[in-house]
């Protein structure tokens, strides 16, 4: 049976067509009448059948590593947690949700539904990792993190396109969502749009775009500053712009970039003053523009500056939704076109964690930069892991590790097994994306409904389920006042969507292909935006650039970055390791590698001020001299060790900052330091 569907590995959410035999997931190809995939899947996709049925799917419920029945599991696990709810109170069990739950809409909710209603005051997730600069710009300037600015390939005002920090040719984007971005960016160079791409690596996006400037790594908000600058000098400052400020907003404003020239800007981002020129003109010839940025940016110490940045260049071009610039998605769920009152004003009142008042809470979470410090003060006792492996993911997985080990209860629900799984005291085998109803609506262009492809086996049972069978043994309810045993996916997705447009009728009607949402442009300022304006100054973020020191880091040590891998989503592998090539090794120039004597395959000790990992290393011309880049996520060799759970937090996101870091790389089975 042929059965059409949405591949959920990442939220790009390409079309799929599944070859089905009884429980038996064969094959999986794109579907080419999707309207937005059109039949484009990356090698993730492919492999479905493969981590559907993975070696290391997990099965039956386990308790310290021993197999036992569903009853056992809960009736243990919920006599441990009325235990922990008597002895402490309900604000000690804590829940942190991986990336692997971003589609898994009935099991997010039903576990914070439960979470919620034992009192659990403790919500942590991978967005204080990975996207907290990002969200909270858009919380600031516009009203909601959920609000975030995103370019329309398709759209044909669109003629100019910056991508900073980000690989959509390999990561599908990261809030501008783009499956098939190699056509659709092709498609849009081809009627005349112009992309640059501004990455210390050349990347496979690079490598399409017209124009690549390698800039050194976390200089990217001096580049934005200095475009900002420019801009203003030259007197084309948009009326949105003028709008939305007041002259002394934008006196300090012209004050504060006044550092910001041409030459110190070139000195400091290590690109050549011609070409910042021919970008500076590109921008203003251009009007309006796109600037996409991704984890290149967010990773970075200083990535809430330079996220403010884009927006300021953004709203300085008229470009903040409007054709030609960038659209902001109005939502299924949250139908923000629609809404009758403006968003309130972004106020910072929010509760910290005890143990780390430094800390501010995004949006209901804990900075994941908290957790260390809240299980060693006792007040979190007990952690439900839902699809994420913190001791992989994290930034100090020493640390993590150790501190994971103190929680009396750690309950790791999760369709494979990883290093947490590994140490859980329960693990949960919960049903994986092709034996589950989903609901795809958070920031794709259209919303869809993706029913079981194929009926689910062994004893995986579905995270709602197992959620509604704790709160029925503690007392509470999670689903609607439905017995889980008695209840269906769709009643319960019905539930969901009676917030949304339309109901789940409609969306089951319409199949995988699903709902676009309307294109609404131009609706911002009327229905949305806190008193009408884009909060595009506040002082909090002019004081901060104001007392920035962009001074280059130190020229003898090497900077650390990130970089994707196309097998991987962080530390979960989608494509079996015998068919991917990829590996966790660190890349850098070839003149860095032939200086340092170092062959393909040696093994090389990475020293940054905060810890060291041992990985081998290749020649990757595409990699800036003075660069070494690699991917995190990876148990052996993991290069989160270079990271801090402590120092250089951002004290607006908790977020720490993991790429851009100094590093010194010392050659193994050699006496000498090969420092540069
Ligand atoms: S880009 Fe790849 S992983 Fe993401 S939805 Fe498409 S096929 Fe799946």
């Amino acid at each position: 049976v042929k059965i059409k569907s949405i591949c959920r590995c990442c939220t790009a959410g390409c079309g799929i067509v599944a070859e089905v035999s009884g429980d038996q997931l064969i094959s999986v190809r794109g579907d080419t009448e999707h309207p937005v995939s059109h039949g484009y899947i990356c090698p993730k996709g492919h492999a479905l059948p493969w981590s559907h049925d993975r070696p290391d799917r997990l099965d039956y419920p386990l308790i310290s590593g021993r197999r036992v029945a569903w009853p056992e599991m809960l009736d243990d696990l919920a006599g441990k947690l009325r235990g922990l709810i008597d002895g402490y109170g309900g604000s000690c069990i804590g829940r942190y949700e991986g990336t692997g739950t971003a589609t898994d809409t009935l099991g997010k909710r039903a576990l914070g539904a439960f979470l919620n209603g034992v009192g659990s005051t403790q919500f942590y997730s991978a967005v204080t990792i990975d996207i907290a600069p990002a969200f909270r710009i858009s919380q600031l300037v516009a009203g909601s993190h959920k609000l975030q600015p995103q370019w329309l390939p398709e759209d044909p005002d669109s003629s100019l396109v910056l991508w900073i920090g980000s690989n959509p040719a390999v990561s599908h984007a990261y809030t501008s969502y783009l499956p098939d971005p190699v056509r659709r960016i092709r498609a849009f160079r081809n009627r005349g749009g112009k992309l640059w791409v501004i990455d210390p690596r050349a990347t496979k996006t690079a490598s399409i775009a017209d124009h690549h400037l390698p800039i050194r790594p976390g200089t990217d908000y001096i580049l934005l500053a200095w475009l900002v600058h420019e801009i203003m000098d030259a007197g084309r400052l948009s009326e949105a712009f003028f709008e939305c400020t007041t002259e002394a907003q934008r006196i300090r404003l012209r004050k504060v970039l006044a550092p910001y020239v041409l030459h110190f800007v070139a000195d400091a981002t290590g690109l050549v003053q011609a070409d910042l020129e021919s970008l500076r003109e590109a921008v203003i010839r251009s009007g309006r523009l796109a600037i996409v940025t991704g984890t290149g940016v967010n990773f970075q110490q200083h990535a809430l500056i330079t996220e403010w940045l884009r927006w300021i260049v953004l709203l300085a071009t008229d470009s903040l939704d409007q054709k030609g610039g960038m659209w902001f998605n109005p939502g299924w769920l949250e139908a923000f076109d629609l809404l009758d009152e403006p968003l309130p004003l972004f106020a910072e009142a929010l509760e910290r964690a005890q143990s780390r008042p430094d800390l501010p809470r995004m949006m209901d979470e804990l900075p994941v930069a908290a957790m260390p410090d809240e299980i060693r003060a006792g007040n979190l006792r007990a952690l439900f892991v839902n699809v994420g492996n913190p001791m992989t993911a994290f930034p100090d997985p020493g640390t993590t590790t150790e501190v994971l080990g103190k929680l009396g209860l750690l309950v790791v629900a999760d369709v494979a097994r990883s290093a947490t799984a590994e140490i859980a005291t329960h693990v949960l085998p919960v049903t994986g994306q092709m034996e589950r109803m989903d609901l795809m609506s958070s920031r794709t262009a259209y919303a869809a409904v993706a029913p079981p492809v194929v009926s689910r086996r062994s004893e995986r049972r579905p995270m709602w389920w197992v959620c509604g069978q704790l709160a029925l043994r503690l007392g509470l309810d999670v689903l609607d006042g439905a017995h889980p045993d008695e209840v269906t996916e769709a009643d319960l997705m019905r539930g969901v969507l009676a917030e949304g447009r339309k109901d789940l009728g409609d969306l089951l009607a319409a199949g995988s292909h699903g709902i676009k949402l309307p294109e609404a442009w131009g609706y911002m300022r009327e229905r949305v935006l806190p008193n009408g304006t884009w909060n595009i100054l506040p002082a909090i973020l002019l004081d901060r650039l104001e007392h920035l020191d962009p001074s280059p880091t130190e020229p003898r040590s090497f900077l650390f970055v990130n970089g994707r891998q196309l097998s991987r989503n962080c530390s979960t592998q989608f494509v079996p390791p015998e068919r991917s090539r990829d590996r966790p090794v660190a890349s850098l120039n070839p003149a860095d590698a032939a200086a340092l004597c170092l062959e393909d395959g040696a093994l090389v000790r990475i020293v940054g001020e905060d810890g060291q990992v041992i990985i081998s290393v290749q020649s990757d011309s595409t990699i800036s001299p003075g660069v070494i880049c690699a991917t995190q996520g990876w148990t052996d060799h993991n290069v989160s060790v270079l990271c801090s759970l402590t120092r250089h937090i951002d004290p607006l996101t908790g977020q720490p900052a993991m790429t851009a870091l100094p590093v010194q790389l010392k050659q193994l089975r050699s006496p000498d330091t090969v420092d540069r």
